[in-house]
């Protein structure tokens, strides 16, 4: 579990605490699966043989009736420690099993060593494992090691958070918080210590990352960006087809700012699907350019590279650029000399995935890295980029879709946020709509309406990695389905999906972009960054079995052209209730930033992000679902103090200056908290 000092265990918070003051006869047992407490004598032991293997049964009565204690695993050990006739402390889950009742695997202690241990309004439970639990560290065991550690300790614990903070907030001493958690006296006495803990946690993280930030700016120069050029200046003058919305403008001058002032940016950009990152990023670049450097875009899928490398070279036709394209599918042939105009510096602008980051990939001067989508990588591949140069080069990171601030607080806490929050004028909200198989007809209809009118459509499938042969199978049926539906010659359909190639993938692609099919019928493999304004319908089979996420950034596919765009969800009439909440949230909301925090509320912030940087959502006790508001006034105060004392080094500040110092990576932040 982590624990490996008694400093971890005493971090080794409780998850849930179960109330303990009610104890209950056995003939008024609550009628649900309810945990309970109760005080009974054990008055028959035996081992019964099972279809599979064998059960522990122990008979207890209390005077109001009988109940039956069972354990499956461990019974030998647990039926040496039991003694008849005894009253014992019972704790455990009810099992309502054809009108009669048992307690498998309860927690068993004798009263009378009950009444000796420390008096709890409320019992801790501890995150535990299965093995953990047959090999006898129950919660029993857990709470008894912290009574010894408790008592080891006697609670000298050294105050951590400065006067100031624990003035303002009322927060409970630090010594006391640690006792309350593990040994709650009263409901009120917890939630202090609840809160306090919390704050705490929060605290440190935030105060990690806005000094990481801070100490970066001092410490780590970067190209300093002083001119705006021909290339900037011409690109703004000739080529942008429209005028920047003013949150695009905003956004750029504060790229432009950091990028002027001699250290090295780091930087998130976050905006709505469709809300024109990428014109921004590419104006950066520009800047980079006319300063004489490099500049590089790397995307997370070699469609959405292409794509980029497309709608580039095309706003940068009339001008004196010279673009590359670098992937995995890039033939040897080719690549050898690529690589060697990127290191003469021939090569101004190098757009391409994964395969940037090897080593043979090497820049004359890489002046900025824009990393679209970045939650698909991992924060080791962004440093890996940085090494490319002796001096790092500027980074601009993007989301593909808004998340939550207070997983951009923490995910992205040391880098300085932009938010782009407009969506360029003329776009209509895309209308979404949820329909079952019943409607396929109707829909097909609508389908055919909107294609005699111009447009073009999507029809996307599932593929999730566990079932991918049945996604194929659903993708392939369906695909064939679609062609009876909608002939040739009249109907062209395009497919893409996971198991193509890369070349047919994009000549797919292809051909759809140059409107020369009517209808996409694909797997997620187009869900980021492709753009073609002349499709007006997203149709996304098996909706349920998408995340918000993705169905949102699905139906940014849609609405970037003028016309009226639609997302119909298709889904199976069976549903769980939490897929229903997200078809819902679809229907009901556009604003990708509120789709983010509903998406937040059902997943939770570890599930969201994906396992790759989960490490930092991992919290002891904060929660960055629930603790936004905490979160919020944590950051404020970790600003507040860094402004008013940077190095931390007012006398009021000690104990934070002490803490901070004992900090090492932020993931087990508790391990230096004391
Ligand atoms: P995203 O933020 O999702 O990456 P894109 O950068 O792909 O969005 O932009 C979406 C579409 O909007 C593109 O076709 C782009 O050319 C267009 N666009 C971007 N900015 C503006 C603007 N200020 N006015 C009109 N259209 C714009
Ligand atoms: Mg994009």
């Amino acid at each position: 579990m982590g624990i490996h000092t008694f400093q971890d265990l005493l971090h080794c918070f409780p998850h849930r605490y179960i109330d303990r003051s009610t104890t209950f006869s056995i003939a008024n047992l609550p009628q649900n699966n309810a945990e309970v407490q109760l005080i009974g004598r054990i008055t028959d032991l035996q081992i019964i043989p099972q279809k599979r293997g064998k059960r522990l049964s122990v008979q207890v009565e209390d005077g109001s009736g009988t109940l039956e204690l069972v354990w499956f695993r461990g019974y030998k050990w647990i039926m040496e420690g039991l003694r008849k006739n005894e009253p014992y402390v019972i704790f455990g889950r009810l099992n309502w099993f054809n009108g009669g009742v048992s307690i498998p695997h309860p927690e068993l202690e004798l009263l009378s060593q009950f009444e000796k241990g420390p008096k709890i309004a409320l019992k801790p439970l501890y995150p535990s494992t299965e093995k953990l639990t047959t090999r006898g560290v129950s919660q029993r065991i857990m709470q008894k090691m912290m009574t010894e550690l408790m008592k080891a300790t006697q609670s000298g614990f050294t105050e951590s958070l400065s006067l100031t903070i624990i003035e303002q907030w009322q927060l409970m001493p630090k010594k006391d918080a640690l006792f309350q958690i593990h040994f709650p006296q009263s409901h009120n006495a917890l939630s202090k210590a609840q809160f306090r803990l919390k704050f705490e946690e929060l605290f440190y993280i935030q105060l990690q990352l806005l000094k990481k930030n801070l100490d970066r700016k001092q410490k780590i120069k970067g190209y300093r960006f002083s001119t705006v050029g021909d290339h900037f200046n011409q690109f703004y003058n000739e080529v942008l087809p429209f005028d920047l919305t003013d949150s695009q403008k905003k956004v750029l001058k504060e790229i432009r700012t950091d990028m002027g002032t001699g250290a090295q940016m780091n930087r998130l950009l976050q905006g709505d699907v469709g809300s024109g990152k990428t014109i921004v990023a590419l104006m950066a670049i520009l800047l980079a350019l006319d300063n004489g450097y490099q500049g590089c875009i790397m995307a997370p899928t070699e469609i959405l590279a292409q794509q980029h490398y497309q709608s580039i070279e095309r706003l940068l036709k009339k001008m004196d650029i010279r673009l590359g394209l670098l992937t995995g599918s890039v033939k040897e042939k080719e690549r050898k000399p690529l690589l060697e105009q990127l290191a003469q510096g021939e090569l101004q602008i190098l757009v391409g995935t994964h395969a940037l980051l090897e080593d043979r990939v090497k820049f004359k001067n890489l002046g900025l890295v824009i990393i679209d989508e970045q939650h698909r990588f991992g924060v080791a591949q962004r440093a890996k980029l940085w090494k490319k140069n002796t001096l790092p080069p500027h980074v601009l990171v993007m989301t593909a879709t808004p998340i939550p601030r207070t997983l951009a607080m923490s995910l992205y806490g040391d880098l300085d946020q932009s938010v782009i929050d407009e969506l360029p004028p003329g776009r209509k909200p895309v209308k979404t709509v949820h329909r079952t198989d019943k409607n396929r007809l109707k829909v097909f209809q609508f389908i055919r309406e909107e294609i005699a009118q111009g447009r073009q459509v999507y029809i996307v499938y599932p593929l999730i990695q566990e079932s991918e042969k049945m996604d194929y199978k659903d993708l392939m049926d369906g695909y064939e389905s679609i062609a009876r539906d909608f002939p040739a010659p009249k109907y062209q359909i395009s497919i893409v999906h996971g198991q193509m190639n890369a070349e047919d993938k994009a000549y797919e692609m292809q051909r759809f972009v140059e409107g020369k099919t009517q209808i996409m019928v694909a797997t997620t493999v187009i869900e980021v960054g492709v753009n073609v304004p002349n499709a007006s319908v997203m149709i996304i089979e098996s909706a349920e079995r998408f995340g918000l996420s993705q169905l949102h950034q699905l139906r940014g596919r849609v609405g970037r052209g003028n016309a009226q765009s639609y997302c119909i969800l298709m889904s199976g009439p069976k549903r769980s209730e939490e897929a229903t909440m997200r078809l819902q949230t679809m229907v009901d909301h556009n604003d990708g930033f509120k789709i983010a925090e509903v998406d937040l509320q059902l997943r939770g912030p570890g599930d969201l992000m994906g396992t790759q940087q989960s490490g930092l959502l991992q919290l002891k006790i904060a929660d960055l679902s629930k603790d936004q508001q905490l979160l919020k006034t944590a950051r404020a105060w970790a600003v507040k103090i860094l402004k008013e004392d940077p190095l931390l080094q007012q006398p009021e500040n000690a104990p934070i200056r002490k803490t901070y110092t004992a900090l090492g990576a932020y993931k087990n932040i508790w391990n230096y908290i004391s």
